[in-house]
């Protein structure tokens, strides 16, 4: 009971978002110490909710509550003066909330930086400003002596910088913080404390394109450039090497000279250091970056520059799609197939599609660029939704690679090579050249196996079997992680023949470093590539050119642009040819067309060697002919005859329980509910199932799946609702239940 003289002012009542689980916002009143505050939707406030002190989101200020007025609480405070969810963002993250079915608290609080969900106020870091002292020319010579030429070389980059420069930029151009250190012992340069706004808002420069555009490069800038300003979305469908970074440099241009920002997605930055250093090197300018690997201060400061517009470029992975932007002018997802832009657990949205909902809304150009298209957006240039511009060949003159299908089904493997593979392997090192060797298993060995009675080591957890480590060795689970040690003698018959089965990146790292004594072999794996930083150092060492061996996962797909190599081997295709999964053929051709993309990328003519015991398949045939888009389009015809997306729509019901029962009752109950209540109507909503998942117990969680499908996106929308407001009403005990709308993993 609140008795208080001075009570709350109850004619603005402000309608509050909250990180939980329940599916509205909650109504408050302004603070009793309230003196004249104002208040707009996207500013944070703390109130007592239950027991618990929690920061919340201001989505409304309105007149009344359909809750009695007296027994609303106030807030406790607000937190910011402005808007740190512009309406922009609060807008989409509405209309997202709304169609993935999902809590608006909970969109908002995945939305918002780390730093800013705990309450704290914004404060962006400072940076220094470098310049050189006065100084004469002979006592610069002499003050750095001897071979400390980098420091020279620093002395002179800042001299040539009238404004001096970042320390962030200084160390883009290759310079480090114990060379500013020793220069300014020196007393020869001196530093000035800036807080990272001003500085990004004052040291902005465009250096001229780099290179001279092809024709076809020119003619797709200038389409793209026509109507900024504008919305429009574009499939810029350029084959891999074609350009398209060059292009996405051209396009950002136009748009910060016209005074707006460019927001791009790329599918990890972490994974392709080079897109983000090409962006550095071509605009000398802080580039703003949003991704996981940063640390939330890192990613506040960001954000910040971006909302207050002065970060004109911002690049980040999928959850940039929710950076504030002051003044957006176009929104570039880079590699839009891509599968890593689908948020998978949580909140489960797709950037790729948020990114045309939010260049619709906010009125300006949207580029989907990939060489290997998803079929959802050829689809949509097929119905007239977006438009296509193509970049048919490749960039500086480099041409295609032959691809060849090898057929292994009766030639020996060691470590997973074949004969001929090793030999060609062996040409282009001879050659001075660099080899790529893609599998898609990390580990060693992908199971174990007892060869006397057949166990094999699976999981305790999941329905799956245990991966094969070396380094250091052990076993792993690679869907929950458990760990366990290698045995020495079988669990089931005490035999002490234990085999491994198939190969992995290790063993086939093994197996050529074996054959390779003398050629540096560089594995290039998520094992390999945990540590901050470390793929940019394997990235730095390939560049060098010196002739080598990748060996790796579809990392090595993603985007890379390696000069010398001249070789890609694909160690097996065939996981992908028979899966029960409707996109596996569409994301085999995808994987494989990108990586044998890596190959022939310089001046010299490539080659790619595609091991597989089903060469007469005929995906891999066209494959082989390098032809994505006629790929594609059969693959369109046969969604099409099927009735599969992109020619109808998905939600994905899952649940989970550590009793399977319990989670297909669940699903049981839930369509038995829909099909009663569209027991007059004709159905517009098929719904499949429910089976368990096909890996039904993960993590000791046993998950089931119900399909809704519909040609119909309203009407399926409306069931996904009338779904989650039935399943919201209802306790389920132990069982968990999540809506995934357009679902790429059914
Ligand atoms: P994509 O992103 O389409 O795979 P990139 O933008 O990485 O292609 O370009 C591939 C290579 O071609 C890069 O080395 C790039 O520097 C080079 N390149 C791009 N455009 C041109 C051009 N107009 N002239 C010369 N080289 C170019
Ligand atoms: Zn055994
Ligand atoms: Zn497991």
């Amino acid at each position: 009971m609140t008795s208080i003289s001075n009570t709350p002012d109850s004619s603005r009542i402000l309608a509050v978002a909250l990180p939980v689980p329940i599916y509205r916002t909650f109504d408050y009143l302004p603070p009793i110490t309230d003196d004249g505050c104002s208040f707009s939707p996207g500013q944070r406030v703390a109130v007592q909710f239950g027991r618990r002190a929690l920061t919340g989101i201001i989505l409304e200020v309105k007149g009344s509550s359909e809750y009695p007025v007296g027994k609303l609480k106030p807030i406790t405070r607000l937190i910011d003066n402005t808007q740190v969810l512009p309406p922009s963002i609060l807008s989409i993250a509405k209309w997202s909330a709304q169609y993935y079915c999902h809590p608006i608290g909970e969109v908002l609080f995945s939305i918002l930086p780390p730093a800013l969900k705990q309450g704290k106020k914004i404060c962006i870091s400072s940076t220094r400003r470098w310049t050189t002292k006065e100084n004469s020319d002979t006592t610069i010579e002499k003050a750095i002596k001897g071979n400390a030429k980098k420091q020279l070389q620093l002395y002179h980059t800042l001299e040539e910088a009238p404004n001096g420069l970042l320390e962030e930029t200084i160390k883009l151009r290759g310079f480090t913080t114990a060379q500013l250190k020793s220069l300014c012992n020196k007393q020869l340069i001196e530093a000035e404390e800036l807080d990272a706004l001003s500085a990004a808002a004052t040291e902005y420069e465009v250096s001229a394109p780099t290179l001279p555009l092809s024709t076809d490069q020119s003619a797709v800038v200038k389409q793209l450039t026509r109507d900024l300003g504008k919305y429009q979305c574009t499939l810029l469908q350029g084959v891999t090497g074609s350009g398209k970074t060059e292009v996405y440099m051209n396009v950002v241009d136009q748009v910060i000279n016209s005074g707006q920002q460019a927001l791009i997605l790329v599918p990890e930055i972490s994974l392709t250091p080079q897109t983000l250093t090409r962006f550095q090197n071509h605009f000398r300018c802080p580039i703003g970056t949003i991704h996981s690997g940063l640390s939330q201060n890192e990613r506040l400061t960001n954000w910040e520059l971006a909302r207050q517009g002065a970060a004109k470029i911002i690049i980040g992975t999928r959850s940039a799609i929710f950076t504030p932007m002051k003044s957006l002018g176009c929104i570039i997802v880079d590699e839009e197939h891509d599968n890593s832009f689908k948020q998978q657990e949580g909140f489960r949205y797709s950037a790729r599609d948020l990114a045309v909902a939010r260049g619709h809304r906010e009125k300006c150009p949207v580029v989907l660029g990939s060489a290997t298209p998803s079929l959802e957006s050829l689809n949509n240039v097929l119905n007239g939704k977006y438009q296509r511009l193509s970049l048919p060949s490749r960039a500086g003159g480099a041409t295609f690679p032959e691809i060849e299908l090898l057929d292994i089904k009766s030639r020996p493997l060691q470590g997973g090579l074949s004969r001929p593979l090793i030999d060609s392997i062996k040409k282009h090192l001879d050659e001075q050249h660099q080899v790529i060797v893609y599998l898609n298993r990390r580990g060693f060995a992908p199971a174990i196996t007892c060869e006397e009675c057949g166990w094999l080591a699976d999981c305790r957890h999941c329905d799956a079997r245990m991966t094969l480590h070396k380094h250091p060795a052990h076993l792993r689970c690679h869907h929950c992680d458990y760990s366990a040690a290698i045995p020495h003698q079988c669990p089931d018959c005490q035999s002490t023949s234990i085999k491994t089965l198939g190969t992995g990146t290790e063993k086939a790292e093994e197996t050529l470093e074996a054959l390779f004594p003398d050629t540096p072999i560089i594995r290039v794996d998520r094992d390999s590539t945990r540590k901050k930083d470390s793929m940019k150092g394997l990235v730095d060492e390939v560049n060098k050119g010196l002739p080598c061996i990748l060996v790796g996962t579809q990392m090595l797909a993603k985007g890379h642009n390696f000069a010398n190599v001249t070789l890609v081997a694909v160690i097996d295709a065939d996981g992908g040819l028979f899966s029960a999964d409707f996109r596996a053929l569409e994301k085999t051709a995808q994987l494989l067309i990108q990586v044998a993309g890596r190959s022939g990328r310089g001046s010299s003519q490539g080659q790619v060697i595609i091991q597989t015991s089903h060469g007469d398949h005929p995906i891999l045939q066209q494959i082989a002919r390098g032809n994505y888009p006629q790929i594609a389009e059969q693959l369109i015809e046969e969604r099409k005859l099927a009735a599969l997306p992109p020619f109808s729509y998905m939600t994905l019901l899952k649940a989970e329980d550590p009793n399977i029962n319990k989670a297909m009752h669940l699903l049981e109950q839930t369509k038995k509910m829909v099909e009663d209540a569209s027991i007059d109507t004709e159905p517009l909503v098929e719904l499949l199932g429910p089976i368990p998942a096909s890996m039904s117990r993960k993590a000791g969680v046993h998950r089931a799946h119900l399909l809704l499908t519909s040609d119909n996106r309203l009407a399926l929308q409306r069931t996904t609702q009338q779904i989650c407001h039935w399943l919201n009403s209802i306790r389920w005990g132990k069982s968990r239940w999540m809506i995934d709308v357009d679902p790429i993993e059914i």
